[in-house]
């Protein structure tokens, strides 16, 4: 069946201009590594990442934040693994942890509950960082550790939502996109509707996609179909699991502990209600409201080109430092650390492809 999507392809993107297509989100970022979709494309259409992998756009301040916490002996640090070499403007958590710092991966926030419950002399704080994905995870978390009455568990927000950072694309002017594959995963929990200003607003094509290479493919289509019709809308092709509302449960269980505010994105600045805090309700396990932490902001000037790759500027082998001084092992910016930083997902899959 791919082939003859690809054949529809060919002949849809035939006389068009050069197509920019950008997906958000890391999974497919890597997806499109895997299945070679780079290469089978038409030389008219180039694929390019945007803000998709949480771990990338979490600020340095917030990981500046997180070490100062981290320093305090009565503290334990619970943080999914790809959070521990993101850099800090002056270190990163894997060298605080070497240091002595209690510093614990786990692989979900209820894991933290556990922690807690064995550590009750302790502070055990958790750093919330994802998309729509998995904030409503750590809102249940919340509200578990309301429940069971957990005294010690607290969270350290940089939890984002994925549209208003979209919108902060289209109004700049240096990024030129042509269509989005919208994130699956983000889209189980927000649903289509809410992507709808993309074409209302600014006349862009956008699909939500799965993540196979049948269903990528599929989504280059609808964007082609979209631009020769020049019908805009939010296409649906994964609807098996992401409904036009969303999960409205995870939704209300979301903004039952959470409310939006301003949030600094690294390479994107702020954005406006693009983050998520506790509300004052729960108070009592935001960190930042029980025990704040002063850290100096340190504006450092750095060769580091993630802000372009993550608004689709540029792609990762053009920053002069790719493969050189920045590879996974000694990452010189967030876009090479977790697996689904764009960087490292072309260091890894693009070597055997493009030369570097
Ligand atoms: S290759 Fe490294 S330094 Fe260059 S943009 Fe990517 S993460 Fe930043």
């Amino acid at each position: 069946m791919s082939n003859g999507i690809i054949e529809k392809i060919f002949e849809l993107a035939e006389g068009k201009k050069n197509l920019r297509f950008m997906e958000v989100c890391g999974t497919h970022t890597v997806s499109i590594f895997r299945a070679g979709i780079r290469q089978i494309l038409p030389k008219n259409i180039e694929l390019v990442s945007g803000p998709g992998c949480p771990v990338c756009v979490t600020d340095d301040s917030y990981i500046d934040k997180a070490i100062e916490y981290a320093k305090k002996s009565e503290i334990i640090i619970a943080t999914f693994g790809d959070m521990l070499k993101v850099p800090g403007s002056r270190s990163n958590l894997a060298e605080i942890s070497a240091e002595g710092a209690d510093v614990r991966i786990i692989y979900s926030p209820m894991d933290c509950l556990k922690i807690a419950a064995e550590n009750p002399d302790k502070k055990i704080i958790f750093l919330a960082v994802g998309f729509e994905t998995t904030a409503p995870t750590a809102a249940a978390a919340i509200l578990s550790a309301k429940n069971s009455g957990l005294k010690n568990l607290f969270f350290l927000s940089a939890q984002k939502l994925v549209p208003p950072a979209l919108k902060m694309l289209l109004n700049d002017s240096a990024v030129k996109v042509d269509g989005f594959l919208l994130p699956g995963h983000v889209a189980v929990v927000t649903g289509t509707k809410i992507f709808d200003f993309l074409a209302n607003d600014y006349k862009i094509p956008s699909v939500v996609s799965g993540f196979e290479a049948e269903e990528i493919l599929l989504a280059i289509l609808n964007l082609l179909k979209q631009i020769d019709e020049k019908k805009f809308f939010v296409a649906n092709e994964y609807k098996s699991v992401v409904k036009s509302e969303g999960n409205i449960a995870a939704q209300k269980i979301l903004y039952e502990v959470y409310e939006k505010v301003d949030a600094d994105w690294r390479g994107l600045g702020k954005i406006k209600n693009s983050g998520l805090k506790v509300r004052k309700n729960f108070s009592e396990f935001d960190i930042e409201n029980i025990l704040p932490v002063e850290v100096e902001k340190i504006t450092k000037k750095t060769p580091c080109r993630c802000g372009e790759v993550l608004r689709g500027i540029i792609q990762p082998l053009e920053c002069p430092l790719f493969g050189k001084s920045c590879q996974p092992l000694h990452a010189v910016g967030p876009c090479m650390v977790s697996v689904e930083g764009v960087c490292a997902a072309w260091y890894k899959y693009g070597a055997e492809t493009f030369s570097f």
